[in-house]
């Protein structure tokens, strides 16, 4: 769902390796920065790998795919833009590939508060805030039904 303008939310960075993760984003692709030569991940993005110490980056189209790691409930705002959305659920989720992300429930109900708990498996969707700016919102997986 896109709004046509929410101008108090703030901007992602206009420069550097993150500016290339909003833009996918915006362009409706979740990729992850992986390393050219061990094929390590990094999230956020770094200009130069952790692991191998490579400046050869590329960038690759996540699977979508995560198990909540930790969650929080937040009741102040920490920014004057957030302070009507409080309570809001805020978490930190493993990607399939092994890298974390902060990110937030899927907005299926006011408030944004889920029911999901550390260990459950969420895929990850694009959600479009504003023309400039689309956030990765984790939604649960619902569980296959058995067949009848
Ligand atoms: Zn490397």
């Amino acid at each position: 769902m896109s709004s046509a303008r929410e101008p108090d939310w703030p901007t992602p960075a206009s420069g550097g390796a993150a500016a290339e993760f909003w833009a996918f984003l915006r362009a409706g692709e979740l990729r992850l920065q992986r390393c050219r030569e061990c094929h390590a991940y990094a999230h956020p993005p770094v200009p130069v790998c952790a692991r191998c110490g490579s400046l050869r980056r590329e960038w690759v189209a996540a699977q979508r795919r995560a198990e909540v790691w930790s969650r929080t409930t937040v009741h102040a705002p920490v920014l004057p833009a957030f302070a009507d959305r409080v309570p809001y659920d805020a978490l930190v989720v493993r990607l399939d590939e092994g890298v974390f992300m902060v990110t937030n429930p899927t907005p299926v109900a006011e408030p944004l508060l889920s029911l999901l708990e550390v260990g459950d498996r969420v895929e990850i969707v694009l959600h479009a805030v504003t023309d400039d700016l689309t956030l990765p919102l984790a939604r649960p997986i619902t569980p296959a039904q058995p067949a009848s």
